[in-house]
């Protein structure tokens, strides 16, 4: 009995407790990925480091116009390495052309010059790309429920003068519908009246995952505020540059640009056939 209970013993320490690298996500253009492996490594992406929390997690992003190739490499505690050469599957976007739009949000008059820097800066400063913490991780939610009027990446077009992509989703509602955290967070940024956004809300997930609400006519945290998946953080609304009510939602990775829909569960990969699907549903 005692031989038996050791050669078990053996058997469970010659097994790894579990694979070294897990991916979940989409890797194609405008996706955040995130992966699990030994809390004591270090991951690269492209030769840079990645944050890995102390369950393991980590994350990274592929960008709109990301090209078709990217490495992870993992080096474990033991010094094992293992090297994962990404194929990143690229999307097709669409030319959509808006007319209608207020012009002072297509060409800001001088006046507004000032007031847009200093929105851009306040902005910037709530992008935190150093919080501990996982709830990037977890499957997010719809924060609104509503038909998608507008998806991520697409080409505008502003009375015709050519802007920047659409980043973002936009989800149809009427004003006064109510906005709810789609995953765990810490409010970072929660304005009333930006020039553009109008009432605007950044939600730190984690590890620079941050996700972004435009266009508010309520806000309803506050700054350095706790918020738990389903927690209202305000309402639907057409503040700022708009042509109707509408919730722009956002998400960014220490500054590059993904499509958050991407990470609720049930949603397939939008990138070419050809492109590869780790983990996840
Ligand atoms: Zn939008």
């Amino acid at each position: 009995m005692k031989r038996l209970a050791l050669a078990l013993a053996l058997v469970l320490v010659a097994l790894p407790a579990e694979a070294a690298v897990i991916l979940k996500g989409y890797v194609e253009q405008g996706s955040l990925v995130t992966g699990h492996t030994d809390p004591k490594s270090t991951v690269m992406l492209d030769g840079k480091p990645l944050m890995v929390s102390p369950k393991g997690l980590f994350a990274f992003a592929f960008g709109r116009d990301h090209g078709p190739r990217a490495t992870l490499i993992v080096t474990m505690p033991d010094g094992t390495r293992e090297v994962k050469a990404l194929t990143v599957a690229p999307r097709k976007w669409v030319v959509q052309s808006l007319t209608g739009v207020d012009q002072k949000y297509v060409t800001p008059p001088p006046e507004v010059q000032e007031r847009i820097k200093r929105e851009k800066e306040l902005k910037l400063a709530a992008r935190v790309c150093t919080t501990n913490a996982n709830w990037f991780a977890e499957d997010f939610i719809w924060p609104a429920k509503g038909p998608i009027s507008s998806v991520f990446g697409s080409q505008r077009i502003f009375n015709g003068m050519k802007k920047n992509p659409h980043f973002g989703v936009d989800v149809a509602a009427p004003q006064g519908t109510q906005i709810v955290a789609p995953a765990d967070g810490i409010i970072r940024l929660a304005q009333p009246d930006m020039f553009f956004e109008g009432g605007l809300v950044f939600i730190d997930h984690g590890q620079g995952v941050t996700t972004q609400y435009l266009h508010m006519s309520r806000v309803d945290v506050r700054v350095d505020q706790r918020v738990r998946q389903g927690d209202t953080i305000g309402a639907v609304g057409k503040t700022g540059r708009v042509t109707g009510a509408h919730l722009h939602w956002g998400m960014n990775w220490c500054g590059v640009q993904v499509d958050p829909s991407l990470r609720i569960a049930g949603i397939g990969p939008k990138g070419a056939e050809s492109g590869m699907k780790v983990g996840g549903e």
